[in-house]
């Protein structure tokens, strides 16, 4: 393959540009392991970069795609060989090191993990980093003693990707699982991933002048952070803990240190980014253990890379649907 199809992202005079094309083998950075990408994926932050947001690409040219599965074509460490088939998520694809989007990719042998035992390179993006964070968070929370006796669990941003594997994971743990989503019409859909309640996201946003609400949830995965998050703040029990992964509905928090001092709540922060590799592949055997697969079959539509500009411009604006798998 002499050349090979990527899409690159430029910048000329602040003026952002995007398109697919062919690009010279010897384009592709230096590093280790030289990959055919076989499927990559569509994460939130792909919708930024794709369509030209800042906050994602900190250097260009770039090739988005913060994930990729492919087969390991060339490799200079004796870690992995030709044949392998491998998996990488965040580590700054698509931020500062060339992404999923391209046929070929070519990174340090550290980034990678080895294709999970019982997965397919399709499935495991179709978990890719919306779904390895549902798992981060549902760990975090875990550490937090929470336990399927404590209480309810709210997932917000429920029809969304980190939200879809959130309510499969739990409701598979035996949690009594709450999702909230702006979606009504895909009630049965959250029904059918294990959601045991749904509720309307509104309901959630609901301005209020006071520090705490009745205590309603012992455990919270929250991908929208903003007034929804103020409000899981002031609706924790006593020593629940809401693990904070995304921004779809804001970035500001406006709470007060009531709940934390007075209930001892916890707001667990979770990146999914710059993660251990020994902790990426405990993540990634809970996800082979806890996520029923047929739920992720379920929850996954195939597209093309040709349309991935379209698809960004969706996710952000909140139309997309549990996750979408790009085929390279
Ligand atoms: P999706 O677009 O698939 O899901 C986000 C969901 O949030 C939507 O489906 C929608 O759910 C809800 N939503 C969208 N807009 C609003 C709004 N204005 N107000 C309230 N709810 C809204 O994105 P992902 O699941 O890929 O990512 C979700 C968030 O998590 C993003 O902010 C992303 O950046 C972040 N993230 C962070 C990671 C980390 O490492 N911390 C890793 C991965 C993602 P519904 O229709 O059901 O209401």
């Amino acid at each position: 393959m002499p050349t090979f199809k990527a899409l690159l992202a430029t910048q000329d005079s602040g003026k952002f540009h995007a398109s697919i094309q062919q690009l010279d083998r010897e384009s592709l950075p230096p590093g280790e392991v030289t990959i055919r990408v076989k499927y990559s994926t569509l994460n939130y932050k792909d919708g930024l970069a794709v369509t030209g947001k800042p906050g994602v690409i900190r250097k260009f040219p770039m090739v988005p795609g913060v994930d990729l599965a492919g087969v390991v074509e060339e490799s200079s460490s004796p870690e992995w060989k030709p044949g392998d088939a491998v998996v990488v998520t965040g580590f700054g694809l698509s931020e500062t090191q060339w992404g999923g989007y391209a046929e070929l990719a070519r990174l340090d042998a550290r980034l990678l993990v080895p294709l999970p035992k019982g997965l397919t390179l399709k499935q495991a993006m179709a978990i890719g980093t919306a779904g390895f964070t549902a798992m981060q968070c549902v760990i975090a929370l875990e550490h937090h003693a929470l336990k399927p006796s404590t209480g309810d669990v709210l997932v917000t941003g429920a029809a969304g990707g980190v939200g879809s594997v959130a309510v499969a994971i739990l409701a598979k743990l035996g949690y009594h699982v709450v999702a909230s989503t702006g979606r009504a019409q895909l009630g049965s859909y959250l029904r059918s991933l294990g959601a045991a309640e749904i509720v309307d996201r509104a309901t959630l946003t609901t301005p209020s002048q006071r520090p705490m609400e009745s205590e309603r949830w012992a455990g919270a995965v929250d991908s929208v952070g903003g007034d929804t998050l103020a409000a899981i703040i002031r609706a924790l029990r006593a020593r629940g803990s809401v693990a904070s992964c995304g921004l779809a509905g804001g970035a500001a928090l406006n709470t007060t240190v009531l709940p934390f001092i007075l209930r001892g709540v916890n707001l667990l922060g979770i990146n999914s980014v710059y993660v251990s590799r020994e902790e990426r592949l405990d993540i990634w055997e809970r996800l082979a253990r806890d996520l029923p697969l047929t739920l992720l079959d379920q929850m996954t539509e195939e597209a093309p890379l040709e349309s991935i500009f379209e698809l960004g411009e969706q996710i952000l604006a909140g139309k997309i649907r549990g996750r979408t798998v790009i085929r390279i």
